[in-house]
């Protein structure tokens, strides 16, 4: 290993210990104000306030002091689409036009190994420099653009959910699979990336208007197959897709109904969006255990809808992550997304705290992809994924700091409202420094 085994991180920590129950709740969260995490090869050995825990290191520990900085484990993005890096802001469309007029355009690329490969680049430098460390991603139906994915993902000791789309209809010919060989392709990527190191496949039917009942059949059977694999998938986005649902799978009673009677609904499936659910999905959400994933730039990008957090946590409660679903959604930052997404809610007439926010962004959405304890968090045994964030990254940032007397969720809150890519210091992998502000 090219790198000392062990590495330690000094500054003000902060990582949740519960999901906070609203502003102000202190008892959801751990904040040392002189903090050191200790990272011993690419896991947390060690979390506590730092004099103490530094007097017990050997004196040639490698240490990264950032004093005014915030510590936090990695931003996690639970639904992403590595392909669409480059039509991220593209002009004008609703869902099934901007699927059609841009994507499916862009994804027919990713055939090619090399511009997969080349692109992987690209996207693993930009969730890196937003403090992103894990992500849970569609990729194009080809197999060689997940190939180029995880072998990215690998070399940089980043810990990578994903999977090849599958899609038998409603396509361009060069972007459809079958319900046998997107079945098959599938096989072989849990064959050749599943468990293999950080990585993990995911069973990703794009959504039902591309997919025929026998892929849908086809992708229940994996799941079964593999009852640890996640499931992910898109559902009840816009009136037109849900429209188009309808019409191509009359026997269901509705859009969740369709994943439903397939077996793909469950604690391991994420459906990204969720936003027209009628009152029985949402009853059915909960009762599966499903997660619903808010995407708040890419909904109000593409004009879909608003997805109603306070209406999801109200008994029975829904599962619910938060993503950036570039290339609909308009930015790689987790920041701008909790931004956008608690816009969303004031347009609602509700509130979402900065505490809500952030420990969704992080031990919320590593819940969400069952990996609590394992990312999300800054207890030991965790990987040492860690994002350092600097809430006077920008003129205007500094100038509103100047006015808040040391008070943690108003800094939280300037972070999400007004942070970005600037606000990250430094963004580390497997106790690794991927990334470092210049
Ligand atoms: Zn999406």
């Amino acid at each position: 290993m090219a790198d000392p085994a062990w590495r330690a991180v000094r500054g003000r920590v902060l990582t949740f210990l519960a999901p906070p129950l609203g502003a102000g709740d202190g008892a959801s969260y751990r904040y040392l104000a002189d903090g050191l995490v200790l990272a011993r090869d690419g896991r947390i050995a060690a979390v506590g306030e730092a004099s103490p825990l530094l007097a017990t290191l050997p004196a040639d520990t490698p240490v990264d002091h950032y004093p005014d900085g915030l510590v936090l484990p990695g931003f996690i993005d639970p639904h992403i689409h590595f392909p669409q890096t480059q039509v991220i802001a593209s002009y004008g469309a609703q869902l099934l036009e901007w699927l059609e007029r841009y994507t499916f355009v862009e994804e027919q690329r990713f055939a090619d190994a090399a511009h997969a490969a080349e692109q992987a680049v690209f996207f693993f430098d930009e969730l890196a420099r937003n403090g992103t460390t894990t992500a849970l991603a569609f990729c194009s139906v080809h197999p060689v653009s997940a190939d180029a994915f995880f072998t990215e993902a690998e070399r940089r000791g980043m810990g990578m959910l994903g999977g090849k789309v599958m899609m038998d209809r409603n396509a361009p010919p060069a972007l459809t699979d079958t319900a046998q060989s997107g079945y098959d392709e599938t096989k072989a990527l849990i064959e050749r990336w599943h468990g293999r190191g950080r990585q993990r496949v995911a069973i990703t039917p794009r959504f039902a208007v591309t997919s025929t009942p026998e892929q849908l059949a086809a992708a229940g059977a994996l799941k079964r197959e593999h009852p640890d694999l996640l499931v992910q998938t898109h559902l009840s986005e816009n009136h037109a897709e849900i429209e188009t649902v309808r019409r191509l799978f009359p026997e269901a009673t509705g859009y969740l109904d369709v994943y439903d009677r397939f077996g793909l609904t469950g604690e391991r499936s994420l459906f990204g969006h969720c936003i027209h659910l009628t009152e029985a999905e949402r009853r059915r959400m909960a009762e599966t255990g499903s997660v619903a994933v808010f995407c708040p730039t890419s909904n109000l990008f593409i004009g879909s809808g608003l997805f109603e957090m306070g209406q999801a946590r109200e008994a029975p409660a829904m599962r619910v992550a938060v993503a950036t679903d570039v290339g609909g959604g308009t930015s790689f930052s987790m920041l701008r997304t909790l931004a956008e997404g608690y816009k969303v809610q004031q347009l609602l007439g509700r509130n979402w705290s900065a505490l809500e926010a952030f420990h969704l962004a992080t031990a919320g959405n590593a819940a969400a992809l069952g990996l609590a304890g394992e990312i999300g968090t800054l207890e030991p045994g965790a990987f040492a994924d860690l994002v350092v964030l600097d809430a006077r990254a920008t003129p205007v940032m500094a100038n509103r700091m100047a006015r808040i007397d040391g008070d943690l969720e108003e800094e939280l809150f300037v972070l999400m409202t007004l942070g970005d890519d600037r606000a990250v210091r430094a963004t580390y992998a497997a106790g690794r420094l991927i990334h470092a502000a210049s």
